[in-house]
């Protein structure tokens, strides 16, 4: 209460609006019902539809459904080859699933900084920390908006790693005009209810080369096949399945691929209402000198899952904490993405120090996102702005 007698006077919204939500209406419902009534909840035509669809929308040749985002970079890191003592390049400022992928495989993730501008990884970084146990680069497109491929592809080709995409933000995000999830050696997405498309829970990997589909095919079922070609001693005894690697059960179920199979039917819908949203935030705070505004390189089209507010804090009398509390307080709530991940306590203890991305930390104590999401309205954004606004009129020099 003491947080709103510093501002003053009624908060800006009576009820609060959070920084994302998912959207469900009667055809996701539909299609939920329908397969919970069909002969298959798992394994069945749902998943094949779902895979089919995922490449059409990305253009990649091969797609993997899985059980979430996490299990998707899992797989993807494990078919890389990833093992002990090698090297992955990672972007800091992402959820912790984009470098705990490689430890799952015993790697090292080592973190390159981000450009102060963009968020996204700095090519000329990955470049300074490529060394001969490299093996690969987990590229984030961190708020959907694409990292610079053509950059990082070349270096990946020139050092001969293996680039997987963290496109968990960037489902419909193109990247010249080519849609993110054709690009990369192999793209991740998830579909956690507050990213772009859900399926409650759910993930995919989308690749264009045959020999890692297979793997990731056989890896997403516990690495049992009932492929002849597969097998080491084949068989064609109608009960014979022969797991011929260690995989896992990461498998989606039928009714997940049926509520994402209806809410990519409205991918396109939520990417232009997403745009519209990010056009009234960019347009109101461009003019306003305490706040940053992301930059968007002309290369990416871009379905933006977050929108980032970025104080300029040396030209603010408050600091992060003290404006997330106080726009709190109007009742907006907002949330941090993301704690550079070799800050959490995990990481600190294998090592990592502070200090290690700058621009990354740097970052990480000035920023904060703003609702985005389809069914915000333009009210609810208009609110939005006039509460940022009039804090930066409480707290600004
Ligand atoms: C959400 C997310 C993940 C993990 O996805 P889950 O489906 O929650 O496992 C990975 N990377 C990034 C960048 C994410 O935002």
């Amino acid at each position: 209460m003491e947080k709103l007698a510093i501002l003053g006077g009624a908060p800006v919204r009576e009820t609060p609006i959070s920084y994302g939500r998912q959207y469900i209406d009667e055809a996701d419902i539909q299609a939920v019902v329908e397969t919970l009534k069909s002969p298959w909840l798992t394994c069945g035509p749902k998943i094949e539809e779902l895979e089919k669809k995922l490449c059409e929308i990305t253009g990649a040749k091969y797609a993997v459904a899985v059980s979430n985002g996490t299990a998707a970079l899992h797989l993807a890191a494990m078919v890389a080859g990833i093992g002990e003592g090698d090297e992955v390049i990672v972007s800091p400022i992402t959820f912790a699933a984009s470098a705990n992928c490689v430890r799952y495989c015993g790697g090292t993730p080592v973190f390159a900084d981000i450009k102060d501008d963009t968020y996204n990884i700095d090519p000329a970084c990955i470049r300074k920390l490529v060394t001969e146990r490299t093996k690969a680069v987990v590229a984030v497109d961190f708020t959907g908006q694409a990292v610079e491929l053509d950059e990082i592809r070349a270096i990946c080709q020139e050092r001969q790693l293996m680039l997987i995409e963290d496109a968990a933000h960037a489902i419909g995000t193109k990247y010249q005009g080519q849609p993110v999830g054709s690009i990369a050696d192999m793209t991740c997405f998830s579909f956690h209810p507050v990213k772009t498309v859900t399926g409650g829970e759910g993930g995919a990997i989308t690749t264009n080369d045959e020999a890692l589909y297979r793997k990731l095919h056989l890896l997403r079922a516990h690495g049992i096949t009932r492929d002849m070609e597969e097998m080491v001693h084949p068989t064609d005894a109608p009960w014979y399945n022969e797991q011929v690697m260690l995989g896992y059960n990461y498998r989606m179920t039928d009714f997940q691929a049926a509520l994402l199979l209806s809410q990519l039917d409205k991918l396109p819908m939520f990417t232009a209402r997403r745009k519209e949203i990010v056009d009234m935030y960019d347009e109101a705070f461009r003019e306003v000198p305490e706040i940053q505004v992301q930059r968007e390189i002309p290369e990416s089209d871009t379905t933006r899952h977050l929108y980032i507010l970025r104080l300029r804090t040396e030209r603010l009398k408050c600091d992060r904490r003290q404006f997330f509390d106080a726009l709190g307080a109007e009742n907006i709530r907002s949330q941090v993405h993301y704690l550079p991940v070799y800050w959490h306590s995990y990481y600190e203890k294998l090592g990592y120090e502070k200090g290690l991305c700058p621009n990354a930390e740097a970052y990480y104590e000035s920023s904060m996102s703003l609702p985005l999401y389809y069914s915000l309205t333009d009210e609810e954004v208009a609110d939005v702005i006039r509460a940022v606004k009039k804090l930066i009129a409480y707290y600004k020099k």
